[in-house]
């Protein structure tokens, strides 16, 4: 069940840059994928481009078989680098937003942003500020903003880059864990793109590695993730 398809997909930016040569990436339904590779091989130009904000020059992308993420009634959820928390809203009503913009009635909207927070470990933080949080756990927060819509595609670009190793291993290992559980037993399949260009976590995370090489981006291995890596 394919979720996201590039084909053939080439970008050159409007200054000439040739940023991603004939890529194919097929992402199906609850992978966890990782796309590992230098600076500047493409990796944020290719999750945009899934996110539906950057289209391809040559080529073509497909969500669900649709030519557009709005046609496919997939629902695509992204986390950057930081964790982007408006600073005047207590963490709850930041998580609360993606419903609020949907019109969901905060009757219904409360319970499923306090499962949410509990699915990241901030189940007791959601009347906390920002400001009070570690960088890890804002960055958890992020991720409960992304989950609370219950989407099938999470798309991650180097989300814990900008945090301390200790940090970034036990964020990981949640991450993995929480993905797991979407994916056994009953729930919505969850598919993650993540990338990112630490060797170790692509690895530890995933069930497939995608590397990528620079000048221009292209992929250049596409490797299966055996069961025993991983140890949850
Ligand atoms: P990565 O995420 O792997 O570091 P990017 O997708 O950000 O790679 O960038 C790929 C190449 O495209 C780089 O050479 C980068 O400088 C260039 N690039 C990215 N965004 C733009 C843009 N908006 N305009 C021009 N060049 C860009
Ligand atoms: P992580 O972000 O991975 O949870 P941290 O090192 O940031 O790890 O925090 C370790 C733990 O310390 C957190 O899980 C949390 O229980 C507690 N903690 C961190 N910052 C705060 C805070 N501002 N208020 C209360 N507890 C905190």
């Amino acid at each position: 069940d394919t979720v996201l398809l590039a084909n053939r997909v080439e970008k050159t930016y409007p200054n000439g840059t040739h940023a991603l040569d004939e890529v194919r990436l097929r992402i199906q339904r609850g992978d966890f994928v990782s796309l590992l590779g230098p600076s500047g091989c493409g990796k944020s130009t290719l999750l945009k481009m899934y996110a539906g904000l950057e289209a391809p020059s040559h080529g073509h992308l497909r969500w669900l078989g649709a030519d557009s993420p709005a046609k496919s009634g997939l629902k695509i959820a992204m986390v950057f680098q930081e964790a982007t928390l408006m600073p005047w809203a207590n963490i709850a009503t930041n998580v609360r937003l993606p419903l609020d913009l949907a019109g969901v009635p905060k009757a219904e909207s409360e319970p499923r942003v306090q499962r949410a927070l509990e699915a990241v470990g901030l189940g007791k933080f959601g009347a906390s500020y920002p400001r009070e949080l570690s960088g890890g756990m804002q960055m958890r927060a992020s991720i409960a903003r992304a989950l609370v819509t219950e989407p099938d595609v999470l798309l991650m670009d180097e989300p814990f880059g900008a945090l301390d190793e200790f940090t970034r291993n036990r964020l990981d290992a949640d991450l993995r864990a929480l993905w797991s559980q979407r994916n056994a037993g009953g729930g919505k399949p969850l598919a993650v793109v993540f990338v990112t260009h630490s060797i170790y976590e692509a690895v530890f995370l995933s069930s497939r590695v995608v590397m990528m090489a620079a000048r221009p981006g292209r992929i250049v291995a596409d490797l299966p993730i055996p069961e025993p890596v991983r140890d949850d």
